[in-house]
């Protein structure tokens, strides 16, 4: 499909635009520049998009800050319908949207597609939740008193996110947000800020009122100082790799803001001989593959116990040889190119460490003939727990496997990591499953299957994989304060706000 006929589409319905959001207002960085937008499945340039700083930050973290006033004071009914009327518009323009996402991060159209669902579906639950934010009525200390709990919104809110989910993990923040009644200020990453322009669009035909949702991109480092700085910010919601994440984290200490993090993991993939091989091999395909191993809870080390160990070697490789590779808007393209060309040279350089002491390419292992950014499916055998390649994120098709003698020996290297995102374990034993979900320091574990993410589970991980948990009612604690009031009076006082409850 053309770049041109995808933008031309996008632009008759609205859905293009190329400007930061501030105050309701489509702008340009206030000193002209702009960064190029590159569509990394062949290196075309699709867009040119403001290059903002401090200034336009601190405008829209003034934006924000004046429209808390507005938001902050609808009723929970008002909000709930307009995040309602935004995730209708979401759904009506679901195929432009997964074009604008394929487009300008290169995952397949099927994935983009799934992310818009997913994306969606955090906005239509967080429509709900915001009409269930209700404090609590507590034991009185004496009869002249009342004790409550409230919940109010945390107030602005800063949303710091990555390019592997461009959609999806604006929505995963904004949505619950927005529910709570906090306004935003978004800075998505300069590699995919398309898709993040496109649904503030949406949420402004929705009815969003002007400088609830404000979005503004360029330069990072200043960009985020200007929101850490801001003792009007309240709140960092960041989801990045953990080196930005311990950055931002020490940066908030400045005005002790709340701070969530979504940050990178290592997930191991554990394979017991008794497990079922489709099974395990369909969630291992799964887990390390989709999203050309783009994802946080992707698989970044197979354990495979020595029983099974040829058999799924064998499988595994049959099934990796027949991905499909290629641009993400061909038909039956399992797997995109990586993000871009410093994404590839990591890829690269683990793999030809992890060889270098004496891991086996058991297939793929290169660039992919496609050339840009493209790379192959790839199997390592022979790997070790201490090698780059199993301590770092790959984040790319490539798949390490160790072997391992016992459930002990599969556990001690599956936390041996610094790493707690995902975990994932095939077997038929209810016991073994038991056991090695609680002894996984993991906060996702999925149990005879992969990649396992929903609106209405607490996503998050331990260790240093990041602090606070996006989705279902967990999620919206996030973006709420707890209020403790109590109420004195006389008995008359008393008896009249008794009357009046009942
Ligand atoms: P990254 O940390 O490089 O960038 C993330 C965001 O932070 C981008 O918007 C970037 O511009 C911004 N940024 C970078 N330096 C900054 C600074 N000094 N100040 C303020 N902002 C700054 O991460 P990435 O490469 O975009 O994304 C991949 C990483 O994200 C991986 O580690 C992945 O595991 C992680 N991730 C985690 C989750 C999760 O839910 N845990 C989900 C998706 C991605």
């Amino acid at each position: 499909m053309e770049t041109e006929s995808i933008v031309a589409r996008l632009k008759s319905c609205g859905l293009f635009p190329t400007k930061g959001l501030v105050g309701g207002k489509w702008i340009d960085a206030y000193d002209g520049n702009t960064i190029e937008v590159t569509n990394p499945a062949n290196g075309e340039v699709i867009a040119s998009v403001p290059f903002m700083g401090e200034r336009e930050t601190q405008d829209a973290i003034s934006s924000a800050y004046d429209a808390l006033s507005h938001w902050s004071k609808l009723t929970a009914n008002d909000r709930s319908s307009r995040l309602r009327k935004w995730y209708n518009l979401v759904m009506k323009h679901k195929e432009e949207l997964a074009q604008l996402i394929t487009l300008e991060q290169g995952k397949p159209l099927k994935e983009a597609t799934a992310e818009v669902v997913y994306g969606a579906s955090y906005i239509e639950f967080f429509a709900e939740e915001a009409k269930r934010v209700n404090g609590d009525i507590l034991p009185s200390p004496s009869p002249n008193r009342r004790l409550f709990v409230l919940k109010q919104p945390v107030g602005v809110v800063g949303a710091i996110t990555p390019w592997n989910f461009p959609f999806a993990m604006i929505t995963r923040k904004v949505g619950p947000a927005l529910a709570c009644g906090c306004t935003v200020v978004i800075k998505p990453s300069e590699l995919t800020p398309l898709s993040a322009l496109a649904v503030a669009e949406l949420a402004l035909q929705s009815g969003i009122p002007p400088g609830v949702l404000n979005v503004v991109m360029g330069d990072a480092p200043n960009i985020g100082n200007a929101l850490l700085e801001s003792p009007q910010v309240r709140k960092l919601t960041f989801t990045g790799s953990t080196a930005v994440g311990k950055k931002l984290m020490a940066a908030a200490a400045q005005t002790v803001k709340k701070v969530s993090l979504e940050l990178g993991g290592n997930a191991p993939c554990i394979i017991f001989d008794d497990a079922d091989l489709e099974v395990a091999l369909k969630g291992s395909m799964a887990t390390k593959f989709l999203y050309t191993g783009q994802a946080c809870i992707c698989t970044n080390r197979l354990l495979v116990q020595e029983g099974i160990y040829e058999k799924f070697i064998n499988a595994f490789t049959n099934a990796v040889q027949n991905l499909k590779v290629g641009n993400g808007f061909t038909e039956g393209v399992a797997q995109g190119p990586l993000i871009n060309e410093a994404a590839v040279q990591k890829v690269e350089s683990l793999v030809q460490d992890a060889v270098s002491k004496g891991a086996k390419v058991v297939v793929g292992g290169k660039r992919h003939d496609l050339g840009f950014t493209f790379y192959e499916p790839t199997i390592i055998s022979d790997v070790k727990n201490d090698m780059l390649i199993a301590r770092q994120e790959i984040f790319g098709p490539v798949a390490p496997v160790i072997k391992f003698k016992t459930e002990e020996e599969a556990i001690q290297i599956a936390n041996d990591t610094d790493s707690g995102l995902a975990a994932y374990l095939f077997t038929n034993s209810i016991q073994c499953s038991w056991r090695v979900t609680e002894a996984l320091e993991y906060g996702i574990v999925g149990v005879n299957d992969g990649m396992f993410s929903s609106e209405v589970a607490p996503f998050g991980g331990f260790k240093q994989s990041g602090l606070g948990r996006e989705g279902s009612k967990y999620g919206l604690d996030e973006y709420l304060e707890v209020n403790q009031v109590c109420l004195y009076g006389k008995h008359g006082l008393i008896y009249v706000w008794r009357v009046n409850m009942l």
